[in-house]
């Protein structure tokens, strides 16, 4: 069956069982207007193209740029919305409260943040902290569909409404798609919420503990009561 006709039936079929689904088809290394190179792509080949990257306005404050950080091989990558300014100190992404946050959620299901990979939209931080235009996810959007490619997860938890819609180029609410499985090109996608809206309103975390919960079944991991 063609790859298309299969897709189709697939898409059928979840809907049918009240899954989302949205194909994303993720570029060849050479396709993407961040692409250069052809075959097989190591993170590092990445993460080098990407120090000198002139692709938006954001390049003009970062002190460094906040590439990603955790397992090469993880079978679980997470990605968030964009650096802060601690991250933007550090090169690291996640590096706050809400970073310890995410930790917590990643050791719910017997993880730590060395096994999974944590990356961003954009890789560079936008000036006070603000939402990262569309114009400007796009320009990285490239190195981000590259990351998940050379780490080929099994599963990519998106944190947050900025994560989820520029992945996806959708303009969904957060409140509806979070818990709501969705496949990427043959990986499986969950969004999330973002820990610094947890951090705001804690009343919400018990739904992110579902997402979690479902991460692991999906992952076979050993999943908290
Ligand atoms: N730190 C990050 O690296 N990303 C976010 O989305 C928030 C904080």
């Amino acid at each position: 069956m063609k790859r298309d006709a299969s897709r189709r039936l697939l898409a059928a079929w979840l809907r049918e069982v009240g899954v989302d689904y949205v194909p994303v088809r993720i570029p060849a290394a050479g396709e993407s207007p961040a692409a250069e190179t052809a075959g097989e792509e190591t993170l590092e080949a990445i993460r080098q193209e990407i120090e000198g990257c002139r692709g938006c306005v954001l390049c003009q404050g970062r002190s460094t740029i906040v590439f990603g950080t955790g397992n090469p091989r993880a079978r679980l990558m997470f990605v968030g919305e964009g650096p802060g300014a601690e991250e933007d100190r550090q090169g690291e992404p996640f590096v706050g409260a809400a970073g310890k946050r995410l930790d917590q959620w990643i050791a719910r299901i017997g993880l730590s943040r060395a096994d999974v990979y944590i990356a961003n939209i954009v890789k560079c931080r936008p000036p006070g902290n603000r939402v990262p235009t569309p114009d400007e996810a796009k320009a990285c959007m490239g190195y981000l569909l590259r990351q998940i490619r050379a780490i080929r997860p099994e599963v990519v938890c998106t944190l947050g409404l900025t994560a989820l819609n520029h992945l996806f180029g959708v303009d969904e609410r957060i409140t509806r798609a979070r818990g709501r499985w969705r496949d990427m090109d043959g990986i499986a996608v969950l969004p999330t919420y973002h820990p610094a809206f947890i951090l705001r309103d804690p009343s919400r975390e018990a739904e992110v503990f579902e997402d979690i919960r479902s991460i692991g079944r999906h992952l076979s991991l050993p999943v908290p009561e």
